[in-house]
């Protein structure tokens, strides 16, 4: 397991930075967003420390799939598959990605516009 040891989310996974967890099984944490742009805004992360999408694609696909098989149950669980929610990752700083350890945003809750340019 890779831990980066001055990455926010690697801090926020071990608790050395407080967080307000949603959902914790396995390698995969579930917390609420600091700045929420939903009335439902989550961010999972896999222990495994991985920079974006396509970093953990081509060094861990297994963590991949595991993080991605969470949300899906999670949702399914909490009723955010009956509403409907977005999943949305960052990748790079032009993107918006300002936390370099791959994350997925899950938004729902109010209905959502469309994807901001
Ligand atoms: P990104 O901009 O990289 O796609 O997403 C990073 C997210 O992390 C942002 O939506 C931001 O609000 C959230 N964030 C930044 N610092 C903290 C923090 O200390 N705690 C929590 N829970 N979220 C944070
Ligand atoms: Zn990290």
């Amino acid at each position: 397991m890779v831990v980066v040891e001055d990455c926010l989310f690697c801090k926020i996974i071990n608790g050395s930075i407080p967080s307000t967890k949603v959902y914790e099984k396995n390698n995969v944490v579930g917390f609420k967003d600091i700045h929420p742009d939903a009335p439902t805004h989550l961010l999972f992360v896999h222990k495994n420390h991985t920079q974006d999408l396509n970093d953990v694609c081509s060094k861990d696909p297994k963590g991949l799939l595991e993080l991605i098989t969470a949300i899906t149950q999670f949702s399914e669980e909490k009723g955010l598959k009956d509403f409907g929610y977005r999943v949305v990752t960052n990748i790079g700083r032009s993107s918006g990605q300002s936390v370099f350890h791959t994350h997925f945003h899950i938004l729902s809750g109010s209905n959502l516009g469309k994807f901001g340019t």
